[in-house]
This record gives structure tokens, C-alpha cells and sequence, in this order.
């Protein structure tokens, strides 16, 4: 990034008018600006072609980013986890706020499901203090796992501790190809995932029979859009079979969205305006019409609430509270039934929730 000359003109020109140089972090906003690129203004795009308004309903799914630390660094990541993020890791004040929450919202609200991710949010203290009381009120809940996590140091009973409680497992698979797989995420990651992946087996995870589910995501390895769910859920199916005996419950595919380590590639490759165009050319107001936000409340590893974990990574709080442009926290409402009826912060990167199939099946993946 240092070496990019038009942020190092910006730069330039700021001195000379007097005014202080950019920040590092003010470049990497620019550069990822999906501005003053002919986009159309999402929310009325939304509603000519034939969805219904972007407005909060009663919230269902509680998804919870734990914690930014990960033992992986992938090239795509759209939270830019890696291992030096260790500082951003939930409280256990703000756990258990969390939980007095999902206590109290219940006369509009009826929060079904607690969807954990991160990072790599197993690896998190408040991890599975938060799963243990989630089950305990009736939620069904969702483990956003990288897989390789199972490998880390204290994980050794992490199967075991997902099925004894039921937990639903969705696991990063970006392919089926050990070259590919490795080059989005990190040398020896393929093997790592196909050894995980056989241990989850074990215990009795996306095998017929049992309740326990474990879905793969795809993403794509650039900026094109996935191929079709039911064609790519057959080549995963006798790929993993055939070679490595792995079994799992379904596969999704996810479009990569035009932010973060995806918006700097994009950027890098001159493919920021094709992909923008890709994205608004191929609406589907079926996906417009079941974006996870409308349900959906996202809350950061500090507290702050979200329409979704995409607008968390942009720093897109939902507005008001005490918090000044911090934006709402869990410590400013009484219940998650206060914010039915509000707008949804959206902008130009929510194309890519709604292009084709969409992006949206309750979000990102760890
Ligand atoms: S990016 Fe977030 S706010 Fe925008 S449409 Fe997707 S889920 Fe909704
Ligand atoms: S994509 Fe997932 S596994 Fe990879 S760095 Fe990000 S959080 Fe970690």
C-alpha cells in the first residue's frame, strides 16, 4: 500500500495545501470506496425492482463476531483476521449482556438462532460460556469454523464438545482442490481442513442418521461470480468422497463482497468497476427480498450493534446510543425489540447480497 502512487499524490497534495497527510487507515478507506462509481443507490434499486423496503422485522438470528484473532490469515478474509489480532476479543461483561438480551427480547422478537463467528471463534474464552447458555434457552446454534482450528493447542476436544450440545457446524471450503485451497488460505490449510473435516465425521457430523449438521461455503477465488449451488454441491460431494472419504450435509456458495482484503484486490487488479457492474447486472430480487439484515442483528466483539457482519467490518453502526459515532451497543437497549421498524444502513457493497444467489445465508464465514 505504501508504494501506491495515488494515495502517495493524495498525500502530496494534502501537504501542499497545508493540511495533514493522509492515515494509513484514511488510504485504505479510499482506495476501498465503492464511490463515484456509477452505481445505483441501493435502497430505491431494492424497491423498483419489486422487493419490499429495506425496514428492520423481529429478530430472529443473533450472530455474534466473538473476536477478530484467527489462526489463519486468508487472502479473502473480509474481517482481516490474522494471529496478531489479539486484542479484539469479547468481554465477558459484554456475554453476558448478550444473554440478558436474547432473555428479554421476546414480545416482538423471537431470536431462534445464535450464529458464533469471528475469527476463529472457538478460540475465544467467551466461545463456549456463550454456546452452553444459548442451548440452554432453546436456541439452535451455528459454529462459523475455519476447520484447522481444530488443530490449535486446548482444541483437542472440540468435536466432542460441538456434538454433546448440538451444535450445527459451517465450515470454510473456498474448494475441493488442495492448489486452490491452499492459495486462498494458506499453505497446508487443504490438508488440515480435509483431516478436521474427517474428524468431524467421526463424531458423528454430516453423517445420515445423526442431527448433527456440517455445511461447506464456497466462495469464489477472484472476482466472478459462484457457480450454481446444486452443480458445485455434486463435484464437492464425489471430490471429498471419492478421494478423502469426507461426508457433510450441504454446501453453500457465497459471492465475494467488495470489501475489506477483497476490495483491496479488486483495487490492485483494476476489476473494482467490472465487479461493481457484475454485481448490480445480475440483482435477484428473490435475494433482495431475503437479505439475512432484515432479521438479523449483528453485534461486534465490543458491544456494538450491526445490521450485519459486512457492516461491522465497514464500521456501519446502527445509529443512536450512548456511544456518540460509536453508534448503539447491547448496553443501550432494553430489548432487541426496540429496533423493529428501523432502516437498514445499506450502501454500494450490499450488491453484493442481492447478485445471483447472493451472499447473504446469515453472512460470512470464519
Ligand atoms: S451488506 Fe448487510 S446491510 Fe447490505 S444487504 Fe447485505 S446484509 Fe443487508
Ligand atoms: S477467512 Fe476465516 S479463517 Fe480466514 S482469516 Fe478470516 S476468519 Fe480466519
Amino acid at each position: 500500500m505504501e508504494t501506491d502512487e495515488e494515495f502517495k499524490l493524495a498525500a502530496k497534495r494534502l501537504k501542499a495545501e497545508g493540511q495533514r497527510a493522509l492515515t494509513k487507515e484514511e488510504r485504505a478507506r479510499r482506495r476501498r470506496a465503492l464511490d463515484g462509481l456509477d452505481v445505483p443507490n441501493f435502497d430505491a434499486f431494492v424497491v423498483d425492482r419489486g422487493a419490499s423496503a429495506l425496514v428492520r422485522k423481529p429478530t430472529t438470528i443473533l450472530q455474534v463476531n466473538i473476536g477478530l484473532y484467527c489462526n489463519q490469515a486468508c487472502s479473502h478474509c473480509h474481517v482481516e483476521s490474522s494471529p496478531l489480532r489479539r486484542e479484539e476479543v469479547m468481554s465477558e461483561a459484554v456475554a453476558a449482556r448478550l444473554v440478558e438480551l436474547i432473555d428479554a427480547s421476546k414480545k416482538k422478537s423471537a431470536i431462534k438462532t445464535l450464529d458464533v463467528t469471528g475469527g476463529a471463534p472457538e478460540l475465544m474464552a467467551q466461545f463456549r460460556p456463550l454456546v452452553l447458555a444459548a442451548r440452554q434457552r432453546g436456541l439452535d446454534v451455528i459454529d462459523r469454523c475455519n476447520l484447522t482450528v481444530l488443530y490449535e493447542p486446548g482444541q483437542e476436544d472440540l468435536p466432542e464438545f460441538l456434538a454433546e450440545n448440538g451444535v450445527k457446524v459451517v465450515a470454510s471450503l473456498p474448494c475441493y482442490s488442495e492448489a486452490n485451497t491452499d492459495a486462498q488460505r494458506g499453505v497446508g490449510v487443504f490438508e488440515r481442513s480435509i483431516a478436521a473435516l474427517k474428524r468431524l465425521n467421526e463424531v458423528g457430523y454430516g453423517i445420515e442418521g445423526t442431527d448433527l449438521e456440517l455445511d461447506l461455503m464456497y466462495n469464489p477465488g477472484g472476482a466472478f461470480l459462484p457457480p450454481s449451488q446444486e452443480t458445485l454441491d455434486v463435484a464437492y460431494r464425489s471430490e471429498l468422497g471419492d478421494a478423502y472419504g469426507v461426508k457433510f450435509s450441504k454446501l453453500f456458495t457465497l459471492t465475494n463482497m467488495p470489501i475489506k482484503r477483497f476490495a483491496d484486490y479488486l483495487h490492485r487488479e483494476g476489476k473494482t468497476e467490472a465487479y461493481m457492474k457484475l454485481l448490480v447486472d445480475n440483482f435477484n430480487p428473490a435475494a433482495a427480498e431475503g437479505v439475512m439484515c432484515r432479521d438479523l442483528v449483528s453485534v461486534s466483539w465490543d458491544g456494538r450493534l450491526f445490521d450485519c457482519d459486512f457492516n461491522q467490518q465497514l464500521d456501519m453502526p446502527m445509529k443512536g446510543g450512548n456511544g456518540g459515532d460509536g453508534g448503539l451497543s447491547v448496553f443501550d437497549v432494553a430489548s432487541l425489540d426496540e429496533l423493529v421498524g428501523r432502516k437498514l444502513a445499506v450502501d454500494n457493497h450490499c450488491f453484493g447480497c442481492t447478485a445471483g444467489a447472493g451472499s447473504s445465508c446469515s453472512g460470512s464465514t470464519a
